[in-house]
């Protein structure tokens, strides 16, 4: 037994957190510490910041309920704002702190601060636990996936994989140590647009454990799976799709979580189209995640898993990109949306991708990256996985998706409605 610091990275709560209760087993002392990297900007090749104030806003928040949840039970969270591979060392030096324990991200930059942290003389125990499956329950190894998402569902659904039990949360922490310099809380006052899908701001779509798993009951509770499939392409409101993605981002709510809530509605209220594509869709997010164990970094190069390097696009052209500025009234009105709330639909986020990418020329990582700098439920391996998939760089046997701007707004804005909310019409 042992003095431990617990890195919480996108994993921000205490409920079903397996990497927490592999710490705990060890420590007799437990420092529970996050990491902001608030300086990332000169490490970004684009001319933006890394992360826009309602990106900081939303981990302030989640920061916030972890902290009371610590509170709680007898522990407290250390903020410690730098690169965790620069202000981890001198920290845990003076505490006396030798092994560290977080979860395992499998991609280059995340990678690459673990790596540091071991280099600097760290033991440093990474646990895998963002997939809703166990990926030692999976009928191939991670590093050989069947070569498209519908292989790997098809083989997963084939042999019956379910997701293992969620973990309840710790009931106590051991205490931290003593003397530590507690630094403040984060605090972003910064609010979405009111015309949100998703209002982060108001305390039902607060990013923190409790409010998320609110959030889960009342989904469920209202029966809005069992319309899940026929309203998922919608563009206004909240309930048209869960807006899980939110917590699953920050780690505030796991996806086995969410799946073994919508197990027991099923139970409940009977599975349907909609409960099963609600399934359907975690596992695309798995499909990626077990993407970046296969590939690593080799999908952040320009040529992703293969073709050319993208051709440079004039820096005009992306900013008006950026701004809702291009000309086409669908294209702007979801890009004024995202900048405005930091949260776009699966429809949306699929058409303006695809006009930056086949109708604007431009370079995938640069959309990639805008996306990352805006969406509040930015995550790693969903935003890197489908801006790959949508340019033709990835696993998908039929290459690039063009979707053509003119017949989505026909399909999906038919009466003009989103365009006219965003002012494009
Ligand atoms: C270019 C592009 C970038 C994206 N970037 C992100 C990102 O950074 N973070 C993110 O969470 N999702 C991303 N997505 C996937 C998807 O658009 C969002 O997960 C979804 O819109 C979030 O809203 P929701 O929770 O209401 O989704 P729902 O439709 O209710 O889906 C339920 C859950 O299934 C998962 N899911 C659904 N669609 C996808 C998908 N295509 N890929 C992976 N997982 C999926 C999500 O975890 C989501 O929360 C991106 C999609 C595109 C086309």
């Amino acid at each position: 037994m042992s003095a431990v610091a617990y890195w919480f990275r996108h994993d921000l709560r205490l409920g079903d957190n397996p990497a927490l209760c592999q710490a705990l087993a060890h420590a007799d002392t437990l420092l529970p510490l996050v990491c902001l990297d608030d300086h990332w900007q000169p490490h970004s090749p684009w001319p933006f910041a890394r992360l826009s104030p309602a990106r900081q806003r939303v981990r302030a928040d989640a920061i916030a309920a972890l902290d009371a949840a610590l509170q709680a039970r007898g522990s407290r969270l250390l903020v410690l704002h730098g690169a965790p591979q620069q202000v981890l060392p001198p920290l845990l030096a003076r505490h006396g702190v030798q092994r560290i324990v977080a979860e395992d991200i499998a991609a280059p930059e995340e990678q690459a601060q673990v790596a540091a942290l071991r280099l600097a003389g760290f033991a440093v125990d990474t646990v895998w636990q963002s997939t809703l499956l166990d990926p030692a329950s999976l009928p191939f190894a991670p590093a050989v996936l069947p070569a498209s998402f519908t292989a790997f569902r098809q083989r997963v659904e084939a042999a019956g994989v379910r997701p293992p039990a969620p973990l309840a949360a710790p009931a106590r922490l051991p205490p931290p140590p003593a003397g530590v310099d507690w630094q403040p809380l984060p605090f972003i006052d910064v609010q979405p647009d009111p015309r949100s899908s998703l209002p982060w701001h108001l305390p039902a779509a607060h990013a923190g454990e409790a409010a998320g798993l609110a959030h889960l009951q009342q989904y469920l509770a209202r029966d809005l799976p069992r319309t899940y499939k026929a309203t998922r392409n919608g563009l206004v409101g909240q309930d048209y799709s869960s807006k899980w993605s939110l917590w699953l981002a920050l780690g505030s709510v796991s996806a086995r979580t969410l799946y073994a809530a919508l197990q027991g509605y099923e139970a409940q209220h009977g599975a349907s189209d909609g409960s099963y594509w609600l399934w359907f869709e975690l596992l695309w997010r798995d499909y990626f995640r077990l993407l970046h164990v296969q590939y690593g970094a080799r999908l952040y190069r320009g040529r992703g898993l293969h073709g050319q390097p993208p051709a440079p696009m004039a820096d005009a052209a992306f900013a008006r990109w950026c701004q809702g500025r291009t000309g086409h009234a669908f294209i702007d009105a979801g890009m004024r949306e995202l900048a405005a709330t930091g949260y776009l639909s699966n429809r949306l986020r699929q058409n303006v991708a695809s006009y930056l990418l086949h109708d604007l020329g431009g370079d995938w990582r640069a959309g990639a990256a805008w996306f990352e700098a805006q969406l509040v439920d930015y995550d790693v391996y969903s935003n890197q996985g489908n801006w790959l998939y949508l340019a033709g760089r990835g696993t998908d046997p039929r290459g690039s998706r063009r979707f053509n701007p003119d017949k989505q707004a026909a399909d999906y804005d038919a009466d003009g409605a989103y365009r006219r909310l965003w002012g494009t019409r």
